[in-house]
């Protein structure tokens, strides 16, 4: 079976983590820590990086870190993963949907603009599958609506808008480095950000708001959202070597591209003039004129042993959300649609080049 995608680890990662367990520093402090968030953050061209367990960590705090008053709605797209949406419940605010562009499945900012009241405080654009939302307008819009824009770029790691780094356009920018992520720590996340204030919150609460004149002494409740020491070190082994991973990626893309020309009845990725994608994942989705779905495609694949995964569902169609009562009798066709005929095609950065012929041949099996 050809793997969706596996990290590439090497030696220097190995040579860290045995230099952290070495010098007894595996907790959350130690010399990876400080190092792998002053790269991180000097990667995505911002003043700050504050590492956390995971990326919905990150999300969670992020948000936190605003301190809106509560029932404040925060503008997200329905295209994207649950934690999202948790992040802005778990703060008292609002969610509000809008759908996504139907070439980047990337957050329409004319939809946005439609959804922005009264009580609107932030915009959380997603950079789905290594392509960037439309930043410009976004940044357009909070600026004169007064908004904060968290963005999402756990798929992005490196993706550029005009020149500008994925995490480093919005007031805070949020990554995972969970396994399947381009810079992975195993299970970690990181807040990006130039504003010192929003960089010293989201510090204080994801170690448990200790005040820094008392030990053991608190005003705020916080929360305990450390990264290790020794998922820091993988982190910094992989940031030391992420252009040649990007360029990797984008090499496979070209490759899938090339491979799946003439194949009429796919949709694939874009790439947006302003944009540099990072091609997180190949992701293709099926034209209207195939008579079956992204699940009957994904069980063909997997009989030609090739692995694939399916795209988000909707946040507006998730149980847990209708049970509450939220985002009763909305509809987002773009997202309902790509939701049941998209799927991402092995992307690993192991991926051998005769691999991927094989998985376009699969697929014009399939679609034949
Ligand atoms: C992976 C991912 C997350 C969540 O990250 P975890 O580290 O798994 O918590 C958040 N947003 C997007 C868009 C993701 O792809």
């Amino acid at each position: 079976m050809i793997p969706v995608s596996e990290p590439l680890l090497d030696e220097r990662a190995l040579a860290y983590v045995e230099e952290a367990v070495r010098s007894g520093w595996i907790s959350s402090a130690g010399r990876f820590i400080s190092e792998f968030e002053r790269r991180w953050a000097e990667y995505c061209g911002v003043a700050h990086g504050v590492a956390v367990c995971n990326g919905t960590a990150a999300l969670e705090l992020a948000v936190e870190a605003l301190q809106l008053p509560p029932g404040s709605e925060i503008i997200l797209p329905s295209f994207t993963i649950i934690s999202c949406v948790t992040a802005v419940l778990r703060a008292g605010c609002r969610p509000v949907l809008a759908d996504c562009e139907a070439d980047t499945w990337c957050l329409d900012m004319a939809e946005v603009a439609r959804k922005i009241g009264e009580r609107t405080r932030a915009v959380m654009p997603v950079h789905i599958y290594g392509h960037m939302a439309e930043m410009d307008s976004l940044m357009d819009l909070a600026r004169r609506h007064g908004l904060a824009v968290i963005e999402d770029a756990a798929e992005a790691h490196g993706a550029e808008y005009r020149d500008r780094r994925a995490g480093g356009i919005g007031t805070m920018g949020c990554f995972s480095f969970y396994a399947n992520k381009i810079v992975t720590t195993g299970e970690g996340g990181m807040i990006v950000t130039d504003d010192p204030n929003l960089a010293e919150q989201t510090r204080s609460l994801r170690n448990l708001c200790f005040r820094p004149d008392r030990r053991f002494w608190h005003s705020e409740l916080g929360h305990n959202f450390r990264m290790t020491n020794l998922q820091a070190a993988i982190g910094l082994a992989q940031v030391e070597r992420i252009e040649e991973h990007l360029v990797r990626k984008r090499r496979m893309a070209a490759l899938y591209r090339e491979g799946l020309r003439d194949v009429a009845c796919l949709h694939l990725p874009v790439e947006r003039l302003k944009v540099k994608n990072v091609y997180w994942m190949f992701a293709v989705v099926l034209d209207e004129s195939v008579p079956f779905d992204a699940a009957v495609l994904a069980v063909r694949l997997r009989e030609q042993g090739v692995d694939t995964r399916p795209f988000f569902v909707g946040m507006h169609e998730q149980p847990v959300f209708r049970e509450r009562g939220l985002f009763t009798g909305e509809r987002y066709p773009v997202t309902e649609r790509i939701s049941r005929r998209g799927l991402y095609l092995p992307s690993g950065l192991g991926l051998q080049e005769s691999e991927i012929h094989a998985v376009c041949a699969a697929l014009r099996n399939c679609l034949a």
